[in-house]
């Protein structure tokens, strides 16, 4: 076994490495090829490089093609079927369109969650820049052609008769070594924008910079208006959005997002998203913001909400109402995106200013209650500091206050359930908020000088 081979063993889980093993096995059985491909292999030898890199094994992919390079048609599919049989306890997913299967566990003894992607070696071409890649079963060496970056188009043999090989047939060993993130061809950009954004990702992960020819690639895709066209052929194609989702998503959850983001505006990136869309210092404020309350108000939160989400929403709300809702529609956010966007942008309209001029607690608890942490909060970072203050001290502070009486105490006094009831509970509340009752004997001598009992 050669060294990358040994490597890539002695960093799986052995059960994991068994599989790698009988799916190999498979593989030769049909002679088929059967290859590592992705950043688990690029993770490898950085790692021959740079000891500290870590490898995260949270998706690993594979690619099938036929002995000497011929095509094989869904051999990918094919032998994830296999291996299901093998796996019972696995699910599998697969996509015809692109001749690909995933093989999933899922909280599994030995395997935990993870993902293996089989995919069957194959040749894409874009229609028109940005669509989704029309594709065809073809060689390992076509199949890494059609990748993103040098550093990105390895692929080690896990079949024999050259079972331990690295494929690196555009000089990605060398580029890793120098530190440079380099396409495979001029049209890498036009075909798919969002590598613009992998692009990016991928100076600061592997602390690398642009090659100098790839950077002009770079800027001529972002100088061409090609950014246009896929805002009018999107609605034909969604691939093109959901690719962007994916790139925001992954830079908006990554420690260096600040980093990647400047840059990515810089480059007048963000026109991708929408042609309006820029980063100035106070939005990037309120985006610093946002990361610091999701921390700071943590225990506060009753439903998980992702960070990325919350940011990407704060960007859009620097659009007017029908943009933002259209990129969000676009970007394909949940529900509860568009929900708290179209509260936003109302909240924003109607409400903010009587915010603003709300003095009494109870007054402020009643505009702020019905709305929920996470929209609070993208509320209070796009505010005024008095506003912000008064955000703060409700989910800090008034959001806890319970009313001094309750519907229990009432009944004890001698007033009995009605819609009476409702209305002393609400009073009490009020005037609890507005710190009216210093204790309980003064909110029922309160109680009992306005209500007479029925
Ligand atoms: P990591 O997740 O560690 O950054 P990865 O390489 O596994 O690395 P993925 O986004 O899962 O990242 O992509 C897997 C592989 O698919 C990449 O290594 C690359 O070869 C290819 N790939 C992904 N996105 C694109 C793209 N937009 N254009 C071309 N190739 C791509």
């Amino acid at each position: 076994m050669n060294g990358l081979l040994l490597d890539l063993r002695d960093r799986l889980k052995p059960p994991l490495w068994e599989f790698i093993n009988r799916a190999a096995k498979q593989a030769e059985e049909r002679r088929w090829n059967l290859y590592l491909v992705g950043g688990i292999v690029r993770d490898l030898l950085v790692h021959q490089f740079d000891d500290r890199c870590p490898i995260l094994f949270t998706d690993i992919d594979l690619v099938v093609d036929g002995f000497e390079g011929t095509a094989v048609t869904n051999g990918g599919i094919e032998l994830a079927k296999i291996l299901k049989q093998l796996y019972p306890n696995t699910r599998v997913e697969i996509h015809p369109k692109f001749q690909t299967a995933d093989l999933i566990w899922k909280h599994d003894p030995e395997f935990d969650s993870l993902s293996i992607d089989f995919a069957t070696a194959r040749t894409e071409y874009y229609p028109y820049p940005g669509a989704s890649p029309v594709v065809r079963a073809s060689s390992i060496r076509q199949d890494l052609y059609r990748r993103d970056f040098t550093v990105n188009a390895f692929a080690l043999q896990l079949t024999q008769p050259d079972r331990g090989k690295l494929l690196d047939f555009f000089g990605g060993r060398e580029d890793l070594k120098n530190r440079l993130i380099r396409v495979l061809h001029p049209q890498s950009f036009f075909d798919d924008p969002t590598r613009i954004y992998r692009a990016v990702r991928y100076t600061l992960r592997l602390k690398s910079e642009l090659e100098a020819q790839t950077r002009s690639y770079l800027n001529a895709a972002i100088d061409s208006g090609i950014h246009r066209q896929i805002q009018t052929e999107q609605t034909k194609v969604p691939g093109v959005q959901t690719r962007l989702k994916k790139e925001i998503k992954y830079m908006l959850e990554a420690p260096y997002w600040q980093t990647e983001l400047k840059q990515l505006a810089n480059l007048g990136a963000l026109k991708f998203i929408h042609p309006q869309l820029t980063l100035d210092n106070r939005l990037f404020r309120q985006m610093q913001a946002i990361d610091r309350g999701l921390r700071r108000f943590h225990s506060f939160l009753k439903v998980r909400i992702d960070r990325w989400v919350i940011l990407l929403e704060l960007l859009l709300t620097r659009l007017d109402a029908e943009d933002g809702l259209q990129v969000a529609a676009n970007l394909q956010l949940s529900e509860d995106s568009l929900d708290r966007l179209h509260k936003f942008y109302r909240f924003r309209e109607h409400t903010l200013e009587r915010l603003s001029q709300s003095q009494r607690t109870s007054e402020i608890v009643s505009v702020l209650q019905p709305h929920d942490l996470p929209f609070l909060i993208l509320i209070a970072v796009c505010s005024s500091r008095s506003i912000r203050r008064k955000i703060w001290q409700y989910i800090t502070q008034w959001s806890q206050i319970k009313p001094m009486l309750n519907g229990e105490d009432l009944k004890r006094m001698g007033y009995r359930p009605s819609p009476q009831f409702k209305e002393i509970l609400e009073e009490v509340k009020i005037r609890t908020l507005d710190g009216e009752f210093g204790d309980r004997t003064q909110a029922e001598t309160f109680v009992l000088k306005n209500y007479s009992p029925q």
